[in-house]
């Protein structure tokens, strides 16, 4: 195992009917911005809920957030944190509404002259405007993590950031939200969070065997549950337990002690960043075609994750690795999840070199556990997905 530091300061306020603890959590004075996407908080009734939790405080709101958060309308919310001397955000949403508060949060204190710089520079917030969440969608961990991922439309670009100013002083679970989540959105939270257990996981064994059993434990969960959270989501047992998948596959724990990869996701942002294809769906392209180019590096855990999750006792390491690669991809299609580049967009041509001259551009020359994926390790990865 290796060394680490564990500290997660979130405090999670799980369970129904929760939402009317908003107002414990905020200081009384505070002048609020509270954040949202594109308005299914006001058709599913969870704005009712947050401003009635709120009554009697400074509220200034601010809809609109798209998915993917865009940084030109960000800029526009930060525009009024300063106006109006706002000083708590609130984000009432999922992964997009969240990591768009967080980076505010970072903005709204930054004293250099350009925001983006926090993005393109990668500079690392240590403290932020505080905020809490609400959760209205199981699916990134944003909710109990200190990262963010924002999009520049004009320039197609799709950049992380993240320090430890950036985790929300407290984020409300509560599962009955999750019955209005359409289908799309299911199937996207569940694949988002499959694969960010898989990039801590899939690795090297590191004989971190407690790690091991709660990352499998997580994706155990999350395969018994989904098409039960498929059929019913207003099934409340099953929608807790999707809920806390989601959180807990990416809130810190399972990856200390242990190699992380990655890779994946840096893939997938460019294929958001390029085509607009939801986040979650850019993982499953990228997930199979990574781990068969890298197979040989990662052969002896996908052999362990075959047994232990799929259940392939039988065969050789190089066997039973190959069929949970397999068994991986099938269970995206059985959510409803297309994994090839090819079946979203017509334009694929050429998607491989550009990404392979952007990595190169930003000097990203080595990806990976090892950090030996290089940019045409990339290209090449892209290529099998079309
Ligand atoms: P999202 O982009 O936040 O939301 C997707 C859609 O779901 C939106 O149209 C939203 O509508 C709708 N929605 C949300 N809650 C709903 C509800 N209760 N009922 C009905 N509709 C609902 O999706 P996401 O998958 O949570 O977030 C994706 C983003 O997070 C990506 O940018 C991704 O890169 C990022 N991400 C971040 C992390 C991290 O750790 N920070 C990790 C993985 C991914 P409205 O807009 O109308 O609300
Ligand atoms: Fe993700």
């Amino acid at each position: 195992m290796l060394n680490f530091e564990f500290k997660n300061p979130v405090k999670i306020i799980f369970g129904k009917g929760q939402i009317v603890k908003i107002s414990q959590e905020i200081p009384e004075n505070a002048k609020i911005l509270l954040l949202y996407g594109g308005g299914s908080i006001k058709s599913n009734g969870i704005y009712d809920q947050v401003m009635s939790a709120l009554k009697g405080f400074d509220v200034t709101e601010f809809g609109g957030i798209p998915a993917n958060p865009e940084y030109e309308v960000l800029i526009q919310a930060l525009k009024v944190i300063k106006d109006k001397q706002i000083t708590y955000l609130l984000a009432v949403g999922g992964g997009s509404v969240i990591d768009g508060t967080k980076f505010l949060s970072a903005a709204a204190l930054y004293q250099g002259e350009e925001p983006w710089d926090i993005l393109k520079n990668k500079i690392r917030t240590d403290k932020g405007m505080p905020f809490g969440t609400v959760l209205t969608l199981p699916a990134t961990g944003s909710e109990m993590n200190s990262g963010a991922v924002i999009t520049r439309a004009d320039t197609q670009e799709k950049f992380g950031m993240g320090g430890p100013g950036l985790f929300p002083e407290f984020s409300i679970l509560d599962p009955l939200v999750v019955k209005s989540v359409p289908q799309r959105q299911l199937a996207n939270g569940i694949t988002d969070a499959f694969t960010h257990v898989l990039e801590q996981y899939m690795t090297y064994p590191a004989q971190a065997f407690l790690q091991d059993r709660f990352a499998e434990g997580i994706m155990q969960t999350l395969i018994e549950i989904a098409p039960r959270i498929q059929q019913d989501p207003s099934d409340y047992e099953v929608a807790a337990n999707f809920m806390w998948c989601c959180t807990m596959a990416l809130n810190g724990l399972i990856q200390k002690g242990v190699p992380t990869d990655w890779s994946v996701h840096a893939i997938g942002h460019e294929l958001t960043a390029l085509f607009g294809i939801d986040h979650a769906r850019t993982l499953a392209i990228i997930v199979p075609r990574h781990y068969r180019y890298n197979f040989e590096q990662k052969k002896e855990k996908l052999a362990q994750y075959a047994e232990r999750i799929w259940g392939i006792q039988e065969g050789t390491v190089d066997e039973k690795a190959g069929l949970a690669i397999t068994r991986t991809e099938s269970f995206f299609h059985s959510l409803g999840i297309d994994t090839m580049l090819s079946q979203y967009t017509d334009d694929y041509e050429g998607t491989a070199e550009k990404i392979e001259e952007r990595f190169t551009e930003r000097g990203w020359l080595g990806l990976g556990e090892h950090k030996s994926i290089k940019p045409g390790d990339v290209r090449q990865i892209v290529a099998l997905s079309y």
